[in-house]
Parts: structure tokens; C-alpha cells; sequence
């Protein structure tokens, strides 16, 4: 079969996929994304692990020796038994059906003697790769020097990893460069389902964003203001647009250094017609809530947005603010949702995410929810996943993609 000519990154590029590449009793080192989120060993969401298993189970049939490779958290560059692995390699070989052996380190004594012990269609997975401070080092020769032991692993590349694709590490950027590579499916997937946010986009095209990582995400509105037609703001973020409309936020999360950008996106939004819809009103508590014992709010309570509080911490839009956001859904013809409304992790601060996701599935429009916290929020909130158009693996990576930016991971895949 000849190499597929698509569009990644918006250019005609040559792009390998699995079926281009000779595989069969050949080493392949899938990059994959099992950053999934844990609580005390246990994987309380596992949306990471299934949406790669094709790309693994399509290797298995093939008869590669299958090589995969993950990060998970955010540990030193060292090994951190909180931060390993292991737990992913017996869930992965559940999800898979056949057993998924574990190497204890990524590069050294065990991953070689696991891999050197793989048979034709087994999987074997190696321990987190940020154990290694080559992964993610800023120093190239650094980050060239973990590749090239890596590379020493495999015969082929894979990548699939879509929540890393934004990040310029050994095993994202640098690996590649260094074997024969091609794109697996869920980056094939989800690309394509982000073209469609870009290049093609049915109106009206409504935008929700929340979540807790500000300065992150003020980035992607600049990029939106051309692009989408609403924008509602709600999660943490929401109280920097309270802030910018000049109202106090009392002790919730506010990026002061992001006032006037946030000012001058009202203003630019005013000018061209895109709408933002700011909470009229938000559930507050005088502190952070128990999320890992669930411990009743005694103090909880709604206000007016341009009322809270001081010393008053914003947890949640409220319930006015919940329903005008399912209105503005309603019309829509495509919604992209990163970022969740509250600390859904509570109860008590759940409903404003659990109202928006309701509004996603009950419109008509091509709904994508993007952002690991985002995804876990509507599994774990009971929200049956089959209804939304597509639940990205990639909060991080997909809101890069819609800013426009080139994403070190899918460029390594081009050519
Ligand atoms: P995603 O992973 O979907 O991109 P983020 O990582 O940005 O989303 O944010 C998710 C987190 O934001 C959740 O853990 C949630 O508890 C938190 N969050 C939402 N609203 C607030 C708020 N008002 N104050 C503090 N944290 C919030
Ligand atoms: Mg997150």
C-alpha cells in the first residue's frame, strides 16, 4: 500500500499509517498516552488505556512484538513508585485479553530482557517514561541521547500518544526521527476530528471552557476569536472574567496577570461577534472541598457573580449560570467542550459540569469533549460516553491544535 497523502498540520505531508509499515515478527514501540488518573493504585478512570487498545490489538494480529510506552504524572525525572505503571499493564492486558508483561525500569536491565523475551504478537509495556530526565529534558543532546536507548528497544515506531503530541519529549519528538515511523489510529482519529473543528466547522459553533489551568488555556481564546461564534466561560477560569468586568472574586482562583488580556478579548468579542457568556452566579464554600472522602459543604451557598463574598472560594457555576449555558448549547451545530465547570470531584460542585454535559448530548450538534479531566468527568459523572461525537484523549494537545500551533509529536510523524 502506498503512503497515505493527508492534510496534517493543515499541509499535504506524507504521513505513514500502520498498514504502510511491515510490522509482522518486527519490534514496534507504540508511544502511547496511559496517563490515566489514579487514586492509591487504583485507576479511577481507565478512557486512556481503551482508546489505544486498537492500535495495540491491531499490532497483536499482526504478529509485531509490541513495545509500549507511556508517561504517567509528573515525577522528577527519577523513579516514584506512586507514578509506576504497573497497575496500567494489568488493566491494559484485560482491556487487550492477552497478558501484557510490565519491565520495571524503561531503558535498562528489565525493559531489554522483556523485550528481547517477546514472541511474535505479545505486548510487553515498559515502566513510566519520565523516570528518565532525558524525556522530558530541555537540553537536546540530552533528550537525543535517551532517544537513541530507546530506539536500541524497537525496529519500528508508532505513534499514538495524542495527550503527549504537544509536548517536545525524547519518546514524542526525538524517537521517531530516529526509526521507521508511522501515525497509529487514535492520533489518525483525533486529527481528524480536530480538521473538523478548524477547517470546516458547522455553526453556530459554541465553545465552553472551565477547568483549573488558566494561563493555559487563555491562549486558545485568542485563537477562538476568529473561529467561534460562542464562548462560555466557566471552571476556575470563570472568575478571572468576573474579575475583568470588575467585580470581586473573594478567595477564589483569579489570574491577576490575565485581566486585561481577558478585557481586551471582551472587547475584540464585542467588535467582531463572537458572543462570551460570563456566569450571572456561582456555588461557593469558605473552603476547598473533601474530594477523596466526600464530607458533606456545610457552608455551601450560591451567589450572584458580582457578589461573592470575600474570603468566599467560587467551586462551581450555579444553577442560573448552568441553564443559561444549556440554552446557549442548544442551537449549536458543533460544541467543543474542554475544561469542567466546578470541582466535579465533590458532589456538592458537580451539577454545573453534569448540566453542560447534558446540554452537549441533548443538542444536535457534533459535540467533542476534550481534556483528561474533562473525559473523566462525564465517565465518572455516569454520562454514557457513546453520546457525545468524540471524547478526546488530549486536553493539552487538542487546544494547541486549535491555536494553530505546530505540535512537536505529529510533526515528528510527517515524511
Ligand atoms: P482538563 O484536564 O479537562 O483539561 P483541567 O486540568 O484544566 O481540565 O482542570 C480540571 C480541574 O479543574 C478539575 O480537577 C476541577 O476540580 C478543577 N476546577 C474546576 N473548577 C474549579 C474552580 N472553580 N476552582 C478550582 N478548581 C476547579
Ligand atoms: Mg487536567
Amino acid at each position: 500500500m502506498p503512503p497515505t497523502r493527508t492534510t496534517f498540520l493543515g499541509r499535504p505531508k506524507t504521513v505513514k499509517t500502520i498498514e504502510d509499515l511491515q510490522v509482522a515478527g518486527k519490534r514496534v514501540f507504540v508511544r502511547a498516552d496511559l496517563n490515566v488518573p489514579l487514586s492509591g493504585g487504583i485507576i479511577t478512570d481507565d478512557g486512556r488505556i481503551r482508546a489505544v487498545a486498537p492500535t495495540i490489538a491491531k499490532l497483536v494480529q499482526a504478529g509485531a512484538r509490541v513495545v509500549v510506552a507511556s508517561h504517567l504524572g509528573r515525577p522528577k525525572g527519577e523513579p516514584d513508585p506512586q507514578y509506576s505503571l504497573a497497575p496500567v499493564a494489568v488493566r491494559l492486558g484485560e482491556i487487550l485479553g492477552v497478558p501484557v508483561s510490565f519491565a520495571t525500569d524503561t531503558v535498562g536491565e528489565s525493559a531489554k530482557a522483556t523485550v528481547a523475551a517477546l514472541a511474535d504478537g505479545e505486548v510487553t509495556l515498559l515502566e513510566n517514561l519520565r523516570f528518565n530526565a532525558g524525556e522530558t529534558a530541555k537540553d537536546d543532546a540530552e533528550r537525543g541521547a535517551f532517544a537513541d536507548e530507546l530506539a536500541g528497544l524497537a525496529d519500528v515506531y508508532v505513534g499514538d500518544g495524542f495527550g503527549a503530541v504537544h509536548r517536545k519529549h525524547a519518546s514524542v519528538y526525538d524517537l521517531p526521527a530516529r526509526l521507521p515511523h508511522a501515525v497509529g489510529d487514535l492520533i489518525a482519529t483525533e486529527v481528524g476530528v480536530l480538521k473538523r473543528l478548524t477547517d470546516e466547522v458547522a455553526r453556530p459553533y459554541v465553545v465552553v471552557l472551565g477547568g483549573s489551568k488558566v494561563s493555559d488555556k487563555v491562549g486558545v481564546i485568542e485563537n477562538l476569536l476568529g473561529k467561534a461564534d460562542r464562548i462560555l466561560i466557566g471552571g476556575g477560569m470563570m472568575y478571572t472574567f468576573i474579575a475583568a468586568q470588575g467585580h470581586g472574586v473573594g478567595a477564589s482562583l483569579l489570574q491577576e496577570d490575565q485581566i486585561p488580556v481577558v478585557q481586551d478579548y471582551l472587547k475584540r468579542g464585542a467588535e467582531q461577534g463572537v458572543e462570551f457568556v460570563i456566569p450571572v452566579d456561582t456555588a461557593v464554600s469558605g473552603s476547598f472541598p473533601d474530594v477523596k472522602g466526600g464530607a458533606p459543604v456545610e457552608d455551601f451557598a450560591v451567589v450572584d457573580a458580582d457578589a461573592i463574598p470575600d474570603g468566599a472560594l467560587g467551586l462551581d457555576i450555579g444553577p442560573r449560570t448552568a441553564q443559561l449555558f444549556a440554552e446557549k448549547i442548544a442551537d449549536a451545530k458543533t460544541v467543543f467542550w474542554n475544561g469542567p465547570m466546578g470541582v466535579f470531584e465533590h458532589p456538592a460542585f458537580a451539577e454545573g459540569t453534569r448540566v453542560v454535559a447534558q446540554g452537549l448530548i441533548d443538542s444536535d450538534a457534533f459535540t467533542v469533549v476534550g481534556g483528561g479531566d474533562s473525559a473523566a468527568a462525564v465517565r465518572t459523572l455516569g454520562f454514557d460516553e457513546t453520546k457525545f461525537g468524540h471524547i478526546s484523549t488530549g486536553g493539552g494537545a487538542s487546544l494547541e491544535y486549535l491555536e494553530g500551533k505546530t505540535l512537536p509529536g505529529l510533526a515528528a510523524l510527517e515524511g
